[in-house]
């Protein structure tokens, strides 16, 4: 079980401390943690004087995890799938204001609960997050960042400003992963679309990356070949360029003149 959940547990005191000196807890601030496992960043953010509720997984876990902290006020733990698990703040700490995120993710799913924090960004206050060091790279890349500029990229910096925190080698950990890790810093941007424009935004940006090499407007008119839209003014606005060199903010433009002139479900993702 251990190795299909990402199961990497933290040992190294000052990493711990930089992680949550990074999410500078204010006292009694609701944080969210995932995958607290054996409780290492758990105990650290209770001493900083966070309240803290933490969905784990794993039933071993969750059982030694309730033994230690059995009458602890400050903590609640649900046994539970992240993915799954409802993420209002009024059912994780029962008030509706806007909580802390943090993590030492199990990097099978770093993708799509990223994709889950995207869309609930506007409850989170901020997130510090612990990913694997690729990973890292493909949030913070840039255009002209070469491969690691891409769909993850466009999609994050479009949710959040990111801030690189710092790198954590695998002897961090017990048992130490294959790979090297990196913790980031999120802040949420506030929504430009309604939640399903911008559903079908971040889904029309990972079908443009499945050809990331083709140039835009070929690849657009084969994504959506029946749009009425104004190919030649389309064409001006991404000249001969690939997916890969837009910015978010230039993709966004794009999908906004794109959106206007196509039925909407020709543009996916619900
Ligand atoms: N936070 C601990 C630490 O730093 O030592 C453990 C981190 S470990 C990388 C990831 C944790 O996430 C494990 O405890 C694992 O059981 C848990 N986990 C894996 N998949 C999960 C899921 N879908 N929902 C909730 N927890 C999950």
């Amino acid at each position: 079980m251990g190795r299909k959940l990402g199961q990497h547990f933290l040992r190294s005191a000052p990493v711990l401390g930089r992680i949550v000196a990074l999410a500078a807890l204010a006292p009694g601030e609701p944080v969210l943690e995932i995958g607290p496992g054996r409780g290492a960043l758990t105990g650290r953010l209770l001493a900083a004087g966070a309240r803290v509720t933490a969905i784990e997984i794993d039933p071993a876990l969750c059982a030694a995890l309730r033994a230690r902290w059995e009458g602890e006020p400050a903590f609640r733990l649900i046994e539970a799938d992240i993915l799954r698990a409802d993420l209002a703040p009024e059912a994780l700490f029962g008030t509706p204001a806007r909580y802390v995120v943090v993590a030492n993710l199990p990097y099978y799913l770093s993708s799509p609960l990223l994709f889950r924090l995207m869309a609930e960004r506007e409850r989170l206050a901020r997130l510090v997050l612990m990913v694997q060091r690729e990973i890292a790279e493909r949030l913070l890349a840039e255009p002209g960042g070469g491969k690691d500029y891409g769909s993850l990229s466009i999609c994050a910096q479009h949710a959040f400003l990111l801030r690189r925190g710092f790198a954590v080698p695998p002897g961090a950990f017990d048992p130490p992963p294959k790979v090297h890790s990196a913790v980031v810093a999120l802040e949420p941007r506030p929504r430009r679309l309604a939640p399903e424009r911008e559903a079908r935004f971040l889904a029309h940006i990972q079908r443009l990356f499945m050809n990331r090499r083709k140039l835009m407007l070929s690849n657009l008119r084969r994504l959506y070949p029946d749009a009425g839209a104004d190919w030649a003014e389309l064409g001006r606005r991404v000249e001969r360029a690939r997916a890969e060199a837009l910015t978010p903010a230039e993709h966004l433009a794009v999908f906004e003149a794109l959106y206007g002139a196509v039925a909407p479900q020709g543009l996916g993702g619900g």
